[in-house]
């Protein structure tokens, strides 16, 4: 046994995936399930503490394997009580996530890319280019860290009552495009709803997705996890100049997809549209009635965004009346129409307003810090500032309320 060899980091596997690297060290399947509890129930790291397997097995695994999550390099807390972790990923890029609380719920936004290709014009995450994708470890450590650090591995005290999970609820929507990390996604996805691991019902995972339509018509024969579309354009147009990406898979076949994948769904459940409106580019009153006959055959709801603006973009927010007159059309047509409000304010954890640094060197991200330069916005100290998320990162509360 070569034992300078890399440690395989068994955090990101998938249930079929460490049953047959158990297989492959000789040892039966069920292996597999007693550790993936320790990991991702109980949030044991070291072989040693799992106390139902082998001395001999825990030497074993010692030599060949470790349990790694990703590395936690700041944290802020909000007054709100939102969290934002910043995340040193192996690439030496820095992702965030955060947690936001509610009454009823805990949602936490991961990251899956350090960066992204898909440059959509009201996206800080965009502006940076695209560095590299997360592996399954550091998608689902950012799971994993949220439940170690907000006590979501501490047995259920007796008598306590109802008890509600720190983590209730997982949203990918944060840096990057999930659909473009496929295979580390799907592995991250089994994970969260596996019930060996952490359980989450599907109704509670959200994939958002700019409209990679080929992954899309994958998806089913992976997951069944929620859905989130962001559209942010009632037009092909419109669409191809807010979200680049429209120009290879145009909104007719992106809808098609969407609908293809909701179907193959075996319970009732419907995608959210997510539209960030921002003043004077696709906040007009035609538009929301584009909007809504757009989507007439389609089951759906919508989740608006008011634009937060960010140093790099000239964007600007749209006014509260143009919010609430673009939101009202809808309504009249007959959907479900939520406002998406701004948690975590204080820790810059606001839609778009999430700062974190990277290490890519991508020609765009050049480009942009040349001009947020320029235009004297770049944070000092800082080589790179950008916002994670595709500016939807935070305040999902209304998204996930309404899926
Ligand atoms: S909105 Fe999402 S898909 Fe678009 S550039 Fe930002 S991170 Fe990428």
């Amino acid at each position: 046994m070569n034992q300078t060899a890399e440690k395989t980091n068994l955090l990101g596997m998938s249930l079929p995936m460490l049953q047959a690297y158990f297989q492959s060290m000789g040892e039966k399947p069920f292996r597999a399930v007693q550790v993936m509890k320790w990991i991702h129930q109980r949030g044991v790291t070291e072989f040693t503490a799992m106390t139902d397997i082998s001395h001999s097995l825990q030497q074993k695994l010692q030599l060949v394997a470790e349990v790694k999550p990703p590395k936690i390099v700041e944290e802020f807390l909000a007054a709100d009580g939102c969290y934002k972790w910043i995340v040193e990923v192996a690439s030496g890029s820095r992702v965030e996530t955060v947690f936001i609380p509610e009454a009823d719920r805990g949602t936490l936004c991961i990251s899956s890319q350090a960066g992204c290709t898909l440059d959509c014009s009201f996206c800080a995450t965009g502006k940076q280019g695209f560095n590299s994708n997360l592996t399954a470890a550091e998608i689902i450590g950012q799971l994993w860290w949220a439940n170690h650090r907000l006590g979501g591995f501490a047995p259920p005290r007796p008598h306590a009552g109802k008890t509600t999970r720190a983590v209730s609820n997982v949203v990918m929507m944060g840096m990057g495009e999930p659909l473009l990390n496929f295979d580390n996604v799907m592995a991250s996805l089994s994970l969260m709803m596996e019930d060996n691991a952490y359980g989450l019902s599907k109704r509670r995972v959200t994939i958002s997705t700019a409209g990679v339509v080929p992954a899309i018509d994958r998806l089913k024969d992976f997951t069944d996890a929620s859905l989130a579309v962001s559209l942010h354009a009632p037009n092909d147009e419109l669409r191809n100049q807010i979200v680049p990406v429209n120009r290879k898979y145009p909104i007719r076949e992106l809808l098609r997809s969407v609908a293809d994948y909701m179907a193959s769904l075996p319970d009732k459940r419907v995608p959210v549209i997510e539209y960030t409106l921002i003043s004077g580019v696709n906040d007009h009153k035609h538009l929301a009635h584009e909007l809504a006959a757009l989507l007439r055959e389609f089951p759906c709801k919508i989740n608006l965004i008011p634009f937060n603006p960010f140093a790099q973009s000239d964007y600007r927010r749209p006014s509260n009346n143009a919010v609430n007159n673009f939101r009202q059309i809808l309504q009249e047509a007959g959907y479900t129409v939520t406002v998406r409000t701004t948690r975590g304010d204080d820790i810059g954890a606001a839609c778009g307003q999430l700062v974190g640094e990277v290490a890519d060197q991508t020609r765009r991200s050049e480009r942009y810090r040349r001009a947020a330069a320029d235009a004297q916005a770049v944070v000092p100290g800082s080589n790179r500032t950008f916002t994670s998320a595709d500016n939807l990162a935070i305040s999902v509360d209304s998204a996930q309320r309404s899926i």
